[in-house]
């Protein structure tokens, strides 16, 4: 079978819908065959996705998705090949969970104050140890009634300059890049066109990642088109960075983004696995 890499995906350890094994089976009937789970800020769901990685065969990578604020924007770190158990990341976590935990109980405060009562607690008893994200107030309020669907619940409450947008300082970049590092792993800059940025910004937003440790670039993302994957390609290749390729999967109920259904990374830049 040729390998079929996805290296950006998401279980209910965070936003996604499914349990770690069940994300593992999925890949495995997509026909992946070199998986990372890369949940938001925690590492609780890989142990059950190794297991079952195990059992059908097939190779997990252990993986993370960090959240760092670089200039006053939120930028998202994958971590690949992580020793989940290290203590510099752990240590590093138990801050990054506490900044969510409290943003979450901020949004949920902002939305009472808007007469959307109860967000906190509910989604709480939903999601248990698992991290919560604006993702979860999304669908908080979509089955409440106050929209329609997820991205009209970011674009009317959620998203920068909404009514219940909480700004959040995340953990630097050089520190989320040495967490990873300690942690044995390579650092993954995530789909780099979802921030909008100029390209000087960009640039000299990866001239700091590289500085700082980082070492590769998503260039092939779920939903990329050939235009979005060769501006991926010119950042990569300006940069020295190695290429990943990650679906960010969430959700089997948003079929446009599948596990393992991706277009190849391009021949001319060096694909990340080579550093595993
Ligand atoms: P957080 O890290 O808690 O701010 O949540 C970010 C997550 O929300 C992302 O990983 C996406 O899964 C989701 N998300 C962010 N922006 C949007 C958007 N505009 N529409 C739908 N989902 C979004
Ligand atoms: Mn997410
Ligand atoms: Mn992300
Ligand atoms: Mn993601």
């Amino acid at each position: 079978m040729s390998p079929n890499y996805d290296l950006h995906c998401h279980s209910n350890a965070s936003d996604g819908a499914l349990a770690p094994a069940l994300v593992v089976e999925r890949a495995h009937a997509q026909g992946v065959t070199h998986l990372a789970l890369t949940d938001h800020d925690t590492t609780h769901g890989l142990s059950e996705a190794q297991t079952t990685a195990q059992n059908l065969g097939m190779t997990l990578i252990n993986g993370i998705e960090l959240s760092t604020t670089y200039q006053n924007q939120c930028l998202h770190i994958v971590g690949l090949n992580i020793d989940p158990q290290h203590p510099i990341l752990q240590i590093g976590l138990v801050d990054q969970q506490q900044r969510r935990e409290q943003r979450a109980q901020q949004i949920s405060d902002k939305l009472a104050k808007k007469r959307i009562p109860d967000a906190y607690a509910q989604i709480k008893a939903q999601v248990g140890d698992g991290e919560i994200t604006r993702s979860h107030f999304a669908e908080f309020l979509v089955a409440q009634g106050y929209a329609r669907d997820p991205q009209h619940a970011f674009d009317h409450y959620l998203s920068k300059g909404k009514s219940a947008f909480v700004s959040t300082q995340w953990a630097d970049l050089p520190t989320v890049v040495n967490w990873i590092n300690s942690a044995g792993g390579i650092a993954v800059l995530a789909h780099p066109l979802r921030y909008k940025m100029s390209n000087k910004w960009m640039n000299r937003a990866l001239a700091d990642f590289v500085s700082c440790g980082g070492q590769a670039i998503e260039v092939v993302t779920g939903r990329s088109n050939p235009d979005e994957i060769g501006q991926s390609l010119q950042m990569a290749k300006r940069h020295n960075l190695y290429a990943s390729r990650g679906s960010d999967f969430h959700n089997p109920e948003y079929p446009w983004v599948e596990l393992g259904r991706l277009p190849p990374i391009p021949e001319s830049v060096l694909p990340v696995w080579q550093l595993f």
